[in-house]
């Protein structure tokens, strides 16, 4: 991913709009990338900002609660990755079964 395709998922990400596999893709760009980290981190003080206007609550840790949110998408991508692995096993067995189910039939109609 290019800084200009991470930039234009800041704002997604911060809505929470990314699908898993955008998400993943985010996340490792901002990994090794400080440019796209401060982009993230600008639009993110900006937005809690505002919605603080909004609520009127007081002080407000942004960079603490911006660390949550990134440890959260991490579980999320790593969920998604957990899901994925169980459903291709629940699809290999399921063709394996088959496979046994054909194989124990075929040697039922050849035994003598
Ligand atoms: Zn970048």
């Amino acid at each position: 991913m290019t800084c200009r395709e991470a930039e234009r998922l800041v704002t997604p990400y911060i809505q929470d709009k990314l699908s898993g596999d955008e998400l993943e893709a985010f996340l490792e760009h901002l990994e090794h990338c400080r440019n796209c980290q401060e982009e993230l981190e600008i639009y993110f003080m900006v937005d809690v900002g505002l919605k603080q206007l909004d609520t009127g609550s007081g002080t407000f840790d942004i960079m603490g609660a911006l660390q949550k949110r990134i440890a959260e998408s991490y579980a999320r991508v790593r969920r998604m990755w957990r899901f994925r692995k169980m459903e291709y096993a629940v699809n290999t067995l399921g063709v394996m079964a088959v496979l046994v189910t054909v194989m124990l039939q075929v040697r039922i109609w050849l035994a003598p």
